[in-house]
């Protein structure tokens, strides 16, 4: 364990220390985010009401929707000159979701990184290769500090150009992997492809998160590659990766519960719900302060266990997360919604406002392709001017949106009408 006091702790001393956090925090977004003071003064409850963590209940939400519409700063809870890096990912729309860290937040999250890869048995003897984006995007950055923080050798290689991270894996003898589970397959069977076998290779163990996968990936990760490969969550309003990670066990992923709180609620009634039960995961940070988080809405479903686990670590554990209570999508570790795709077609001369986002997993890849209807006008026009809104379109999705889709335009009236709730999506991803 990277930090045995915090991670075994008793639970009850635990609560205590959460309990001393969270009255910190409250004060704290109570006196200087005005949206959260708002909010709080319309429910009637003063910081001085909240005396531990059996009072979260009453504290409001925060949704996506916020951090959009408080863009970019509005939900700061310190002085912009605390603030020393600002990371980002997709939001609903053309705006990305953005969060402010000082440097203490940076110090939390890079140890909460360091617990993670010292739970996949990472050491400062140990090499580790860095295949997340880095950028505005927590992954990369993420990962890098946290394997510095533990003294490991740091590879910083981003994500993409798979022949050149093998001849990494393989030179440089790398033997901790960090990417997307679904590159990580893809790397493992392009390993195989190119004549090798996990004996040429020193890989041990990997990180893996950032999208949805299932224990049938795992498998066949670990098959190729003959390593432990770990489960990682995080998200940008939160930290980014470092919220939960998977020990050797491999059962669920232990929340670093002394800086985040974790709660699953009925997302219909939104009243809490106990361990055990499957609901919507809403997280609170009790110590960050460039951007804290009140009661987070993730969206993502999941369920939280409570029981031992053999590792020693005391922190409940979260399941692998199963689905979303919205519709939005994860492409290659991009989030997308398709509300995002409805605008960059909306106003677009040429196209009707019907389309449909199909999504497969072509070599281990996630692959969007974004169907429009032309309209009559556009329809009989050149194959040349057809094609060029093809690539117009291609284009603004790529800048707008961060992925880069196949666009497919199609006859007026052939996406199928719906009568209720127009169906934007079809996920042929066999996850
Ligand atoms: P990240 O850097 O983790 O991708 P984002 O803020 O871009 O951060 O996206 C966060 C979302 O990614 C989460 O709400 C969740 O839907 C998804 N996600 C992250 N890690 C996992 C994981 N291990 N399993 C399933 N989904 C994940
Ligand atoms: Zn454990």
């Amino acid at each position: 364990m990277f930090n045995p006091t915090m991670e075994a702790m008793s639970r009850d001393e635990r609560r205590a220390l959460q309990s001393e956090r969270l009255k910190q925090v409250v004060r704290r977004e109570y006196d200087n985010v005005a949206v959260y003071r708002a909010r709080m003064d319309a429910k009637g409850i003063k910081p001085e009401d909240v005396r531990g963590v059996e009072d979260l209940k009453f504290l409001p939400f925060t949704e996506k929707t916020d951090l959009r519409d408080q863009y970019p700063y509005g939900l700061l809870a310190a002085p912009l000159s605390e603030i020393v890096r600002i990371q980002g990912s997709s939001g609903t729309t053309g705006k990305p979701i953005v969060s402010g860290y000082t440097q203490g937040d940076i110090d939390v999250w890079t140890e909460l990184m360091a617990r993670t890869l010292s739970a996949a048995g990472a050491g400062p003897n140990d090499i580790v290769q860095v295949a997340y984006g880095y950028g505005l995007f927590t992954g990369g950055l993420g990962a890098h500090q946290g394997a510095s923080r533990i003294g490991a050798t740091v590879i910083p290689m981003s994500s993409g150009n798979t022949h050149r991270q093998i001849m990494m894996i393989k030179d440089l003898g790398t033997t901790i992997l960090c990417c997307t589970p679904s590159y990580a397959l893809y790397l493992g069977e392009s390993i195989r492809e190119a004549g090798l076998t996990p004996k040429d290779l020193k890989l041990r163990a990997g990180c893996f998160g950032a999208e949805p996968w299932t224990e049938g990936m795992r498998t066949r990760i670990e098959e190729l590659m003959d390593i432990d490969a770990l489960d990682i969550y995080g998200l940008t309003e939160i930290c980014g990766p470092g919220v939960s990670f998977e020990c050797l066990e491999k059962k669920g992923m232990h929340v670093n519960e002394d800086h985040i709180i974790p709660e699953i609620i009925d997302p219909a009634t939104e009243q809490p719900l106990p361990p055990g039960a499957a609901g919507e995961l809403v997280f609170t940070t009790i110590t960050k302060q460039g951007m804290p988080m009140l009661r987070y809405r993730t969206h993502d479903i999941c369920k939280l266990d409570d029981s031992p686990c053999a590792c020693g670590r005391t922190l409940i554990r979260m399941g692998r997360i199963t689905g979303r209570t919205d519709d939005m999508l994860i492409i290659r570790g991009v989030n997308v919604f398709p509300s995002q795709i409805e605008s960059v077609l909306v106003g677009l001369e040429g196209v009707a406002p019907h389309y449909l986002l199909v999504v497969d997993r072509v070599n281990s890849q996630d692959v969007l392709e974004v169907q429009v209807e032309m309209t009559e006008d556009m329809f009989s026009d050149t194959v040349g001017n057809i094609q060029s809104l093809g690539a117009r379109i291609h284009d603004r999705i790529r800048s707008i949106v961060g992925v880069s889709a196949k666009v497919k335009l199609v006859p007026p009236r052939s996406i199928p009408r719906s009568e209720g709730k127009a169906k934007r999506v079809i996920d042929n991803r066999k996850l």
